[in-house]
C-alpha cells in the first residue's frame, strides 16, 4: 500500500522488502530505495510516472531489498561508496535464484537483468538539491557500515534506513556494527524530524528511536549474560529469544528464529573479540 505522507512524499510500507519512498520535487522525482521484487518495481514505475521522471535514486544500504529494483528505474543512483563496492561484488545469479524460489512471476521481467550500482558515491556526507527540496545524506554506520539515512528538511521527514526497524526484528548480520549502530541512533535523534520512515515496519516518529536503542542494548546484554554464564554460541542461540519484543514483523516464526540465531552469532563473536 502506498501511503501519502504529504503532497510531495509517498511511502510504500506494505510489500515484501524494505519501505521505499519517493519525493516529488518541482524538478522531478527522487526515490529513496527501490523494491526488492521486479513485480513491485513495475507497479511502482507506473505509479511514479504520474508525477514526473525519476531524476535520482538514493540507496540507503547495499542489501538487495533496498537496491535490487534500481534496474527498473531511470535516474542517477547515489549511495555510499561501500554500497557500490558491495553491489559490484554481489553475484546477480544469487538474486535470480532467490526470485525463482520466492517470486516466480518476476522471472519474465529479469531476462536481461543486471544490478545498477550507484554512479555517485559518498563516504561521509553530501547534499542533493533538486527543485525546492534538499536531501541531506550522511553515513551513520550500524545495520551495515554503509548506512545512509536521508533527511529532507522541507518535509521534516527522516528516512532512517534499516538503522531503525519499527517493531521488526533487526537484522544484525556479519557486517553489522552493533556498537556504532547504537551511537548512530543516539545521533539520529538530533534530526528535526516530524515523521520517521523506518527501513522496515510502520511509519513512526522519533519517539521510536529511544526504544530502538533500548532494544539494541537488550540484544547486547542478553548475549553478554549468556557468555557470562559460560554458554557456547549454540547454547546462547538456543536460549535467547527476543521475538516477543517485535510485534509488527509479518515474518514467519521460522524466519524470525533464523534471524535471531544470526543476531546472537554476530554479537557473541563480537563480544568474544572474534
Ligand atoms: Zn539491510
Amino acid at each position: 500500500m502506498i501511503e501519502k505522507l504529504s503532497d510531495n512524499v509517498y511511502v510504500e510500507t506494505g510489500v515484501r522488502g524494505c519501505n521505499h519512498s519517493f519525493v516529488i520535487t518541482t524538478d522531478g522525482v527522487v526515490m529513496i530505495d527501490t523494491p526488492q521484487y521486479p513485480t513491485d518495481s513495475v507497479k511502482w514505475r507506473e505509479e511514479i510516472a504520474k508525477f514526473g521522471p525519476v531524476r535520482y535514486i538514493i540507496n540507503t544500504e547495499p542489501h538487495p531489498d533496498h537496491c535490487a529494483g534500481n534496474y527498473f528505474f531511470e535516474g542517477t543512483v547515489i549511495a555510499h561508496e561501500g554500497t557500490r563496492q558491495t553491489i559490484l561484488a554481489n553475484p546477480v545469479q544469487s538474486y535470480l535464484e532467490m526470485l525463482k524460489q520466492t517470486d516466480p512471476p518476476s522471472l519474465s521481467l529479469v531476462q536481461n537483468y543486471s544490478f545498477r550500482p550507484p554512479t555517485i558515491t559518498l563516504t561521509d556526507k553530501m547534499t542533493l538539491y533538486l527543485g525546492k527540496h534538499t536531501f541531506q545524506l550522511a553515513n551513520f554506520p550500524g545495520h551495515t557500515p554503509f548506512q545512509v539515512p536521508v533527511y529532507v528538511p522541507e518535509e521534516k521527514i527522516l528516512f532512517s534506513s534499516d538503522n531503525v526497524t519499527n517493531n521488526v526484528l533487526p537484522y544484525i548480520s556479519a557486517n553489522a556494527l552493533p556498537l556504532a549502530w547504537i551511537e548512530s541512533l543516539v545521533k539520529m535523534q538530533n534530526f528535526d524530524a516530524k515523521v520517521l520512515v523506518p527501513g522496515h515496519g510502520n511509519l513512526c516518529d522519533k519517539s521510536y528511536i529511544p526504544q530502538m536503542i533500548a532494544l539494541m542494548k537488550l540484544w547486547l546484554k542478553a548475549v553478554a549474560d549468556a557468555i557470562e554464564k559460560g554458554m557456547s554460541l549454540e547454547e546462547a542461540q538456543d536460549t535467547i529469544d527476543l521475538r516477543d519484543k517485535y510485534q509488527g514483523s509479518g515474518r514467519s516464526p521460522e524466519r524470525m528464529a533464523q534471524t535471531q540465531k544470526m543476531n546472537v552469532k554476530k554479537i557473541y563473536e563480537m563480544l568474544k573479540g572474534g
